[in-house]
């Protein structure tokens, strides 16, 4: 193919690893078109679609977290595409978990999908807290996570990081949730440093609970308190009034420090009528009337299926776009005044005994086993997605089967992407290493 002079230099400008794919991509579709040359025009044509895949291209602005993007998209290194995997799902799991990836962290997920509650915002619960249905859903999990420990075993694998997810895993009985863990610890190959986290709601997850899982290894307690301002909280759904928030929590991170276990929470901006003062004042108050570990400063994911939407003429405005910056930045500089460490772009830390593990390592595109019902994964290049209906997952395991909904393989740039996505959560952009990745 004939490249004119100027189509090259646009080529010169791109890192290697991106110019080579590049080169390759235009030369493919060149042919297809019956072109015997490239030209800039021809190159500016194709970047425009390959660099932003459909979005408009930031506004360049001196206030670039407040108005460079147009709206909030999202950037998830699980989210880059790919083709339906052409064997059994099943199969396809165990063939990448027997490859070995020393270098790549491996880690599980455990989805448990009951709630008791139905905050607003929430599109994360599918079924309804109910003791017997739980009970029996324990029961399979024990026996989907037995299964899935011997194939790990098989391959020499070991898990870093494991993760109760929801839902509200702190909705499962004190009893269901001691097995679960004993099991993990029993039936998975864990690291001796292995982090195991606990994600659940205060409200409910009393002493006996709390003790319970603590005891059994649980290290860490990732709570959803949103807001400590009771009236932005009832607002949304939150049942809990801020002394009733801020006693429990102090109490569990008492019961947590014997085992040197963290507690983390996540606070939310951006909720209907929630201004600058009122956020101040639940960081503020995250920070110095309770002894939390770390905390997660993120902005409200309105997601179209839940009330708050259909709520919203009832309910106070919500931040716009560019007042959610603002949010995020005077956060942000009362997070570095409290002298707080910051691990990721909106996860911070107090104390070392946080690690953020699987966090950090899910956005770099880490080996993460799904197991439960709802729970999605990766292993090797492939995305794997549990079957989210109760029922058929409960099927599944009485036949002694995985039960895999769906399994994606990757595209090429997965990798390179995840890393790109991981290093930018750590506030750096690493081109050597990315370079390195891509080959
Ligand atoms: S407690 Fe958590 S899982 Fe349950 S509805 Fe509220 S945000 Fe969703």
């Amino acid at each position: 193919m004939n490249w004119t002079a100027e189509a090259e230099q646009l080529l010169e400008k791109m890192p290697a690893f991106v110019s080579d794919r590049f080169r390759k991509k235009l030369e493919d579709k060149a042919a297809q078109q019956k072109r015997t040359q490239i030209d800039s025009a021809f190159v500016k044509d194709q970047q425009g679609g390959h660099k932003h895949q459909g979005y408009p291209p930031p506004r360049v602005t001196n206030d670039p977290i407040a108005e460079a993007f147009e709206r909030k998209y999202a950037v998830h290194a699980g989210m880059m595409g790919g083709t339906p995997c052409g064997e059994d799902f099943e199969t396809a799991l165990w063939r990448e978990v027997s490859l070995p990836s020393p270098d790549i962290p491996g880690m599980a997920y455990i989805h448990i999908p009951f709630c008791s509650s139905r905050c607003h915002f929430c599109g994360f619960y599918a079924e309804v807290s109910v003791p017997d249905v739980m009970a029996d859903y324990t029961r399979a999990l024990i026996a989907e996570i037995k299964m899935s420990g011997r194939y790990l075993k098989e391959a020499g694998q070991t898990l870093q990081a494991v993760y109760f997810g929801g839902g509200t895993p702190t909705d499962l009985s004190g009893d269901d949730l001691s097995r679960l863990v004993q099991t993990i610890r029993s039936e998975l190959p864990l690291s001796n440093d292995c982090e195991i986290t606990l994600e659940g709601r205060l409200y409910g997850f009393v002493d006996k609970k709390v003790q319970a899982v603590l005891d059994s290894g649980v290290n860490r307690f990732s709570f959803g308190v949103q807001s400590f301002n009771t009236k932005i909280r009832q607002q949304v759904g939150r049942k809990q009034p801020r002394e009733e928030v801020i006693e429990r929590l102090n109490r569990i991170v008492d019961l947590a420090e014997p085992h040197n276990a963290a507690v983390i929470i996540d606070l939310i901006f951006g909720l209907p009528g929630q201004g600058e003062v009122d956020w101040l004042g639940d960081i503020d108050c995250a920070i110095h009337e309770t002894g939390i570990h770390g905390l997660d400063l993120y902005q409200i994911n309105i997601i179209p299926s839940t009330p708050l939407l259909s709520l919203k003429d009832k309910l106070p405005p919500m931040a716009t776009l560019r007042q959610r910056g603002k949010l995020f930045s005077i956060g942000r500089k009362r997070m570095i005044d409290a002298k707080f460490e910051r691990l990721s772009i909106a996860h911070w830390r107090r104390d070392p005994r946080e690690r953020n593990r699987y966090n950090s390592w899910n956005k770099m595109g880490s080996n993460c086993l799904p197991l439960g019902s709802g729970a999605g994964g990766r292993w090797g290049k492939t995305r794997f997605f549990q079957q989210n209906d109760l029922k058929l997952y409960l099927a599944a395991i009485k036949n002694g089967e995985k039960p895999l909904a769906m399994g994606m393989i990757s595209p090429d740039h997965t990798q390179v992407s995840a890393l790109a996505v991981g290093q930018l959560e750590q506030q750096q952009l690493d081109i050597v290493a990315l370079e390195k990745v891509a080959g």
